[in-house]
């Protein structure tokens, strides 16, 4: 049973970050094994308040955490296909974030103390953006994707080792495998016996004698990469989806970065979205308002008969319920909105206009009355939205 991260942190549920980050920084330094803890249990409960603090302190995984607890970070959010969160990036580069890099792990072997060019050991893979293109339709209903980019994947030669062959890849003898050596620092909390990276090995502990030919040792090769991407129904422009561990690939079995798809929607010819509804626009021919008519109306699930009452009136609103966009975290769908114009014809010839005249005469102007008094605003809605 995982503990409640703001009970590990001993912070309340609104702490601000400062708050967190305090509180953490209080608890790293009574529970660093490096340090100054001798209870073997302590570097479990360090771990556990480095987890929580990663969650805690990221805005987005926070709000996560927060709404649906340890679950919702383990299986993501929104439970749809590439969404969510995977495992954290591990203690070291957070810990080097928080305390500049000086006061515990690392940064012993590689520039001194003024700054250091990255972590030591094989840099990980590289988060990625990529955009895709989506009809109307696909970004409503979800779709498979496969989208092809160039970046680093583990290469096939090595399988991601950076050796020629597994024989030769060799223990460090200088950390003996560990990855890690220690060493004594003195800084202004004191005299730290500490352990950091291994300089020899690049805190892998293992050393290549014969470094694999296609990727000359990296573990990656920069190549054309394709993945596939399942784009869940409801998605909308400016939108992106999250797809953990298949940006770039890491040097020899580094963690990979992420890939962000970004979303593009191309304009419809006949709708528009708006959030989950679908608008569109109907043209009924006046004397159609006037009597009444029933006329083939395309949805996003095809053509529907649709009636609209005798005395349809321009602007009018006609509202076909769950015929819009799924919703993306699974309430319902939207509506489809028809906006009704009413086209008066031109170019009469002499025979229509009496016709019409003759109307005007038998119908006055009683069946005019404007009984709807909601329409201007109803439109005001349409077009401010
Ligand atoms: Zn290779
Ligand atoms: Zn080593």
């Amino acid at each position: 049973m995982k503990r409640d991260y703001y009970e590990v942190l001993g912070v309340s549920r609104d702490a601000d970050v400062q708050q967190i980050k305090k509180a953490y920084r209080k608890l790293a330094r009574e529970l660093h094994p490096d340090v100054n803890c001798n209870d073997p249990g302590c570097e479990e409960k360090f771990k556990e308040a480095t987890e929580a603090y990663e969650v805690l302190s990221d805005q987005e995984k926070r709000s996560v955490y927060d709404a649906y607890g340890h679950d919702g970070l383990r299986r993501g959010a929104a439970g749809a296909g590439g969404f969510g969160f995977d495992g954290f990036s591990g203690f070291g580069d957070l810990f080097e974030n928080l305390f500049g890099g000086g006061a515990f792990g690392g940064g012993a072997f590689d520039g001194g103390p003024f700054g250091r060019a990255r972590p030591a050991g094989p840099a990980p893979g590289q988060d990625l953006a990529v955009e895709v293109e989506l009809t109307l339709e696909e970004a409503a209903f979800g779709v498979e994707r496969e989208i092809t980019f160039g970046a680093y994947g583990v290469c096939t030669g090595c399988g991601g080792l950076g050796a020629a062959d597994p024989s030769s890849l060799k223990t460090c003898p200088e950390c003996g495998g560990v990855g890690r050596v220690r060493t004594v620092r003195r800084t202004i909390l004191g005299q730290f016996v500490q352990t950091g990276p291994c300089p020899r090995c690049g805190a892998t502990g293992q050393i290549v004698e014969s470094p694999c030919e296609e990727c000359r040792g990296e573990g990656r090769v920069h190549a054309e990469r394709k993945v596939t991407v399942q784009i869940p129904a409801g998605i909308d422009a400016g939108q992106r989806i999250r797809v953990p561990g298949r940006g770039g690939a890491g040097e020899r079995g580094a963690h990979a970065g992420d890939l962000y798809v970004h979303v593009r929607v191309t304009p419809h010819e006949l709708f528009e979205r708006r959030g989950d509804d679908i608008l569109y626009g109907a043209d009924l021919t006046m004397i159609q308002a006037a009597v009444g008519v029933t006329l083939t109306i395309p949805t996003l699930d095809g053509d529907e008969e649709v009636t609209f009452e005798p005395g349809t009136q321009p602007g009018e609103i006609k509202v076909l319920r769950g015929k819009g966009v799924p919703n993306l975290h699974g309430r319902g769908r939207g509506d489809q909105e028809i906006l009704i114009r009413v086209l008066v014809p031109r170019d009469l010839d002499d025979n229509q206009r009496r016709i019409l005249q003759e109307f005007e005469e038998a119908c006055g102007t009683e069946h005019y009355g404007d009984r709807d008094e909601g329409v201007l605003h109803k439109l005001r809605n349409w077009f401010s939205s």
